[in-house]
Order: structure tokens, then C-alpha cells, then sequence
């Protein structure tokens, strides 16, 4: 496999999934600098959409994988998808050559752009990130590099979730600085009204501890009103092996 196709990889939300990173930069390129990611620190910081690799060049390492067989064709890898701004011509191009479904996994941070939003609605499933329910949470957990406000990022989920047809995930990553303020996340997910809701803390190596089965358990009792909610300790019970971003990137050379 080329240098834009990886995997397939197990994902607890998304179970066989082959990953697609349209941005295959060296190091994590990224709008965001989260304080638990799993890549370190963002290397090459950035806020602007431009092409990365070709659709070509897309097309012909998939010509490799035809016969695969995953559950989905998932974007995202060491890069925030949605800085590909041919990303909607990509996921054209995989549903057209392998018929899979497509997911997107974003952070949300270019959603209040239309285009943006108009290329994600072109995916099965989006999984869009909310952390922090203010913004100097925001700010300390995520460290942006876009001007974007949270507000603005969350009005633009909200109006992505009037428009989008497909499954929208929300994912919220609980650390210590935001264990505390599970009521306020009920309400945003109550608001945004997605189809699932991913409650999840660091696991993986990085410069920040992840919470317990028993605080994350406590979090998840905040969302008992809401229907599709889920807990990577509740997934890791189930054996479902959870997405490793780092595994990912050391197998990568070898596939
Ligand atoms: S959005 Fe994802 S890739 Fe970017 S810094 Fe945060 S955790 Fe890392």
C-alpha cells in the first residue's frame, strides 16, 4: 500500500475500517494542538484548505485495495481531514471504486465553513469533536490555531445536524481540566441532538493522564437521558479494540 492508504485497522467506533489520510504530510499536520493527542505536538500548524495529494494519485492506490472488505473507508490519519480542500472529490472517488462506506473524522474546526460542511454530508458517518463547553476550556484543552470561536464551531454543528442526512457522532474527549463539567456537555450534545455520542479519555500514550472507568462512568450517568451514548471503557469490556492513531503510524510503513 502507498503512502496515502492504511491499515485496515480495528476501531471501537467503527469497527474493520481502512484508514485514508489526504493530507500524508511527515509530521501531524493540524488546526488544533490538543493537549492529550497522541502525535505530540502539532508540527505543522495550519488553518487553510489546500490540496495535498491528488485524486490521482488517491485513485491509484486504490486500484490496489479493490477487493478489500471493511465496514468503512474511514478519513483521517496524522492530519485533520478537512484541510484537504479536495476532500469531497476523494470520498466521491472511494464510494465510486470500492462501494464501502465512507467516514470522516474531524475536529470540527473548519466546520463553519459551507464548503466544508457540503463535502461531509457527502459521508456515511462524521464524527466531529467537542471537548470543552466554554471558551477558555476550549482554548486550554484544544490550544486552536483558527480564529474560529467555539460558539461559532458549535453553530456550525448545528446547522450541519439540520442538513446532514447521515450519521453524525459526536466525540468528547473527558481529562481532568473538564471532568467537572459533564452537565454542560449533556446539554451541548442534548442541543446538537447527534445520532451517538462518544464519551472518551486519553488511553494512549501522552502527556496527559486518562480518567478512570470509575470517573468516566460517573460522566456517562449525566447522559442518561440521551440515546446512543457510549464510552470507550464500555467498548474496551467488549473486546472492541480501540483506534490507535500512534499503532496506526508505526505499522504504516509495513503495509
Ligand atoms: S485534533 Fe486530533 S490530531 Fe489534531 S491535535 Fe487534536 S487530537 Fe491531535
Amino acid at each position: 500500500m502507498g503512502s496515502i492508504l492504511y491499515g485496515p485497522v480495528s476501531s471501537w467506533r467503527l469497527g474493520r475500517s481502512l484508514g485514508v489520510d489526504l493530507v500524508s504530510t511527515k509530521g501531524k499536520t493540524c488546526s488544533f494542538d490538543c493537549i492529550y493527542c497522541q502525535l505530540g505536538r502539532t508540527v505543522h500548524p495550519l488553518v487553510r484548505r489546500r490540496e495535498f495529494v491528488t485524486v490521482s494519485q488517491l485513485a491509484q492506490e486504490l486500484e490496489t485495495v479493490r477487493n478489500i472488505v471493511v465496514d468503512y473507508v474511514t478519513f483521517s490519519g496524522v492530519a485533520e481531514p478537512t484541510l484537504a480542500s479536495n476532500l469531497g472529490q476523494a470520498i466521491e472517488l472511494v464510494k465510486s471504486v470500492l462501494g464501502s462506506p465512507v467516514a470522516v473524522l474531524t475536529n470540527s474546526s473548519l466546520m463553519p465553513r459551507e464548503d466544508v460542511r457540503r463535502e461531509l454530508s457527502q459521508a456515511d458517518v462524521v464524527v466531529a469533536k467537542v471537548d470543552a463547553h466554554n471558551e477558555e476550556l476550549f482554548r486550554r484543552i484544544n490550544r486552536p490555531r483558527i480564529k474560529s470561536t467555539l460558539d461559532e464551531i458549535l453553530e456550525a454543528i448545528r446547522r450541519f445536524r439540520e442538513e446532514y442526512r447521515g450519521k453524525l457522532a459526536l466525540q468528547m474527549m473527558f481529562v481532568e481540566a473538564s471532568k467537572t463539567y459533564a452537565p454542560e456537555m449533556e446539554r451541548i450534545a442534548e442541543e446538537l441532538s447527534p445520532d451517538e455520542v462518544q464519551i472518551n479519555t486519553p488511553l494512549r500514550s501522552c502527556a496527559v493522564k486518562p480518567l478512570t472507568p470509575e470517573e468516566i462512568a460517573a460522566i456517562r450517568q449525566e447522559f442518561a437521558g440521551l440515546k446512543g451514548v457510549v464510552t470507550v471503557y464500555e467498548a474496551l469490556r467488549l473486546e472492541v479494540i480501540p483506534l490507535n492513531l500512534e499503532e496506526t503510524l508505526r505499522r504504516r510503513p509495513k503495509l
